[in-house]
């Protein structure tokens, strides 16, 4: 799957897993800003539908960083909100996800500037 340069890395670095998912492709044609889901299969892994291949690389990061935010909570808050996400990757990632209208969905996650590597490492060492 072809990702953003920053979010490949990130998603590395997180050892996160992103794969297709007929689930997520059903969930689509559903609901058409629905592109991803988290805690469908136990474990760091984000699932996509095969029509996240198409959305600009600023979208992918969006969708991709705020299910991030879903798995960052999964565990110690379980029935977080979705702004609960939303403000977890703000915290983590110095990042703020936007909400755009498209011709890919309306109100969709959207995340122009590349993530920042490093400052959370800085951070850590002090
Ligand atoms: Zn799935
Ligand atoms: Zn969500």
């Amino acid at each position: 799957m072809k990702l953003p340069s920053d979010i490949d890395r990130l998603l590395q670095e997180e050892s996160v897993v992103i794969r297709f998912c007929k689930e997520a492709d059903l969930e689509h044609q559903e609901s058409r800003r629905q592109y991803a889901h988290t805690g469908h299969i136990e474990g760091d892994i984000i699932c996509v539908a095969s029509a996240f291949n198409f959305l600009d690389p600023s979208h992918q990061r969006g969708l991709v960083l705020h299910e991030l935010g879903h798995l960052l909570l999964i565990d110690s808050h379980p029935s977080h909100s979705e702004r609960d996400a939303d403000a977890a990757v703000s915290t983590r990632y110095r990042t703020k996800i936007q909400y755009v209208d498209s011709e890919f969905g309306r109100r969709l996650q959207w995340v122009a500037i590349p993530v920042v590597f490093g400052r959370r490492t800085r951070r850590a060492a002090n």
